[in-house]
């Protein structure tokens, strides 16, 4: 049977809690069975509240959700088919692991030696078996979010709603996880709707990421395209390093255009930008600019030195670039050992295809 692509549907969803302001703004989105999806966004622009009203705990102001076709409206949370894993989101304290996964089990009145089979399927897909009759109490706090996980996962749902399931992890544990996450997914293959700030978690799990700011969806794209092609300054801003130029067009002849600024002109690829006049912020990854280019690059400037800073697997200089005193650049350091000197004046260059003319912020 092929995947549906429209498997979860938000259809011109809006809401509001106080009947004044939409803190979801005419959501249009849908959802492929089996995918990862993330949600990406700052806190307060809606990402919560479009899962709760997937989940079926808020209701839209406006609009439809479809699940497989069928509109969920009046169909309370616990007969969606949805399976939730929240920070917030506490195992039973009182209860074993064992006890803690049956219970949905038992909820839905399934057999004891169905139970324990669930159970057991869902404990190995986070390597927790033999920790059966523990209790929440002795476990580590990744042991608990794997439990919560397998606890999401037992009753075989259709989808499964994260909302920051790892953020009260430390950094290790909390990477490791979304290997883990990511893993089971794969495996396993259900629809995840994943709710996260983290832009590098959401870049590492996903298979498409809607980036989300003041209740409107800015650019949904698979992550490699989220980060080479961000459509606007707050995506730009929001995902990744990023060194911008505020300028006006000078020049535009198809896909390029001229911007110039206060103290120079660069050449920059006409991304949303479209007459000569217009303002523009041109973005351009820290990554992209070379020092010292062999080649002539599209654009090419003196700059001198500010700060270096040695971060094991790049060097991050800090350059006064075209009166920008912030002009961030990361040279790997694999490739060459590079003496910079503070206040050392260098050429820096790169190319009009890495210098995006976006809509100014
Ligand atoms: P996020 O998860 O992206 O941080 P939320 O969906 O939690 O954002 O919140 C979006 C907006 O809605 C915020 O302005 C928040 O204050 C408001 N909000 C969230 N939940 C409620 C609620 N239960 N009642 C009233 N306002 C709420
Ligand atoms: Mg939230």
């Amino acid at each position: 049977m092929s995947k549906n692509p429209e498997f979860v549907k938000f259809d011109k969803v809006d809401k509001s809690y106080d009947g004044k302001v939409l803190v979801v703004k005419d959501l249009q989105l849908d959802i492929a069975e089996g995918e990862f999806i993330t949600m990406l966004g700052p806190s307060g622009s809606g990402k919560t509240t479009c899962l709760m009203m997937l989940a079926g705990f808020e209701t839209p102001t406006n609009g439809e959700i479809l699940l497989d076709g069928n509109i969920i409206s009046n169909i309370p949370p616990h007969k969606r088919g949805i399976g939730m894993v929240f920070q917030n989101y506490a195992l039973f304290p009182h209860m074993t692991v064992y006890e803690n996964l049956a219970f949905p089990l038992r909820v839905r009145k399934m057999e004891k030696n169905e139970i324990d089979k669930k159970v057991d399927k869902a404990l190995s897909m986070v390597s927790l078996n033999g920790f059966e009759t523990r209790m929440p109490g002795q476990l580590s706090g990744g042991q608990q979010q794997r439990v919560a996980v397998a606890r999401a996962l037992v009753f075989d749902p259709a989808v499964v709603l994260m909302d920051e399931p790892l953020g009260a992890l430390d950094k290790n544990l909390r990477e490791s996880m979304q290997y883990e996450i990511k893993h089971i997914h794969e495996s396993i293959g259900v629809t995840v709707v994943y709710v996260t700030h983290d832009q590098s978690e959401a870049l590492t799990m996903s298979n498409r990421i809607a980036v989300f700011n003041d209740g409107k969806v800015q650019q949904l794209s698979n992550p490699s395209e989220l980060y080479e092609k961000p459509v606007n300054s707050f995506v730009a801003e929001f995902i990744g390093e990023n060194n911008t130029f505020n300028g006006e067009v000078s020049d535009i002849s198809g896909e390029k255009c001229k911007v110039k600024l206060s103290n120079g002109e660069i050449l920059a690829s006409a991304i949303s930008v479209k007459s000569k006049g217009e303002q523009t912020t041109v973005s351009l990854r820290p990554e992209r600019a070379l020092i010292e280019p062999g080649e002539t690059m599209d654009n090419m400037f003196s700059g001198k030195v500010e700060e270096v800073i040695y971060h094991g697997d790049h060097t991050r200089v800090r350059i006064n670039l075209l009166g920008n005193p912030e002009f961030i650049l990361k040279v790997p350091n694999s490739t060459s050992n590079l003496e910079l000197k503070v206040k050392q004046d260098i050429k820096i260059g790169w190319n009009s295809s890495d210098a995006r003319a976006l809509d100014p912020k």
